[in-house]
């Protein structure tokens, strides 16, 4: 019986490319994997797929895992699983976040390292098992790695994604990996006909944080002021999105990887716990984080424990 591979919901690149990576890894060493997705590709994933031709090959659709084995890449929470995860056999995580939620009946695999992305921790593992990955599928894991350090200017960057970076470009062979990790984050910066609910979950997650659910969205742009005049779209909307989800509060990061911060919105039953998480006080549910460009260390860190 075959594994399912798959990365957290709303998929990322790190998360598609992920399922990709380590499925074919795993079938390598003679484990029947099928890489899978719990969302739509975005628009950055698609460029990635495109640009390797690897459209036709892209992971198929599947929410649903009970009584299946699995692998999962790029998360551990259980927020960001499929609803009936609880019933699957995790065989392993392979992650770079913190740990989540979810637990196990049964020994597992692990690998969750503090690093810039899921796919550095992958190519450790090609290394590792010392089997060769082929040009395509470095490529990807290259572009995965350069978006989720975005372009190396995150504080998750560390030294063994940069040279995670340097080794597969050298077998996809392309040497200007930063202009086409500009053109990528070009194609992931396209706004004009979204609404303001797929902009506010393009890359959004949800947590559990102590008891209390905490929604954080981000949007990563080359330019944020294109949606300067969205901004009160976009805050009606976090309004809606916390009511339906019963949720205690919805950020939403408007990230400038060029100027390297993020304009926070807010839309929370308490805002002072924001205030107090940032040290910044907020004016219309809003503030200016200057260098924060990641939220999985700028942002939860700080926020979770405000919760406590
Ligand atoms: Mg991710
Ligand atoms: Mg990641
Ligand atoms: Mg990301």
């Amino acid at each position: 019986m075959a594994t399912y591979v798959f990365g957290h919901t709303n998929p990322d690149s790190d998360s598609i490319i992920g399922a990709i990576s380590l499925s074919y890894l795993k079938n390598q060493l003679g484990e029947e994997c099928i890489p899978t997705r719990q969302g739509d590709i975005s628009a950055e994933t698609q460029f990635i797929l495109d640009r390797f031709n690897y459209t036709d090959k892209a992971p198929e659709l599947k929410t649903s895992v009970a009584g299946e084995s699995v692998y999962l890449i790029d998360f551990s929470d259980k927020a960001q699983a499929p609803k009936d995860i609880e019933e699957a056999t995790i065989l392993g995580i392979v992650d770079h976040h913190k740990l989540g939620d979810l637990t196990t009946d049964t020994p597992l695999e692990c690998w969750i390292r503090p690093i810039g992305c899921s796919n550095t921790v992958v190519k450790q593992m090609f290394d590792f098992y010392n089997v060769e990955i082929p040009k395509d599928i470095a490529g990807m894991m290259m572009c995965a790695i350069l978006s989720d350090t975005v372009i190396f200017r995150s504080p998750t960057c560390t030294k063994e994604d940069t040279k995670a970076v340097k080794e597969l470009s050298e077998i996809c062979g392309i040497e200007d990996y930063k202009q086409l990790a500009m053109d990528m984050f070009i194609a992931k910066s396209a706004v004009e006909g979204a609404s303001a609910r797929e902009l506010n979950t393009r890359d959004y997650k949800e947590f559990d944080m102590n008891g209390v659910k905490v929604g954080i969205g981000q949007l990563e742009m080359v330019d944020i002021s294109v949606l300067e005049p969205r901004i009160e779209e976009l805050m009606a909307d976090m309004q809606k999105m916390k009511e339906e989800g019963g949720l205690h509060t919805v950020l939403i990061l408007l990230t400038d990887i060029i100027k390297e911060g993020s304009q926070l919105l807010v839309a929370s039953d308490d805002e002072s716990k924001i205030e107090a998480a940032f040290g910044k006080s907020l004016e219309n549910s809003q503030a200016w984080l200057d260098g924060v460009l990641s939220r999985k260390k700028q942002v939860v860190p700080f926020v979770q424990p405000q919760f406590k």
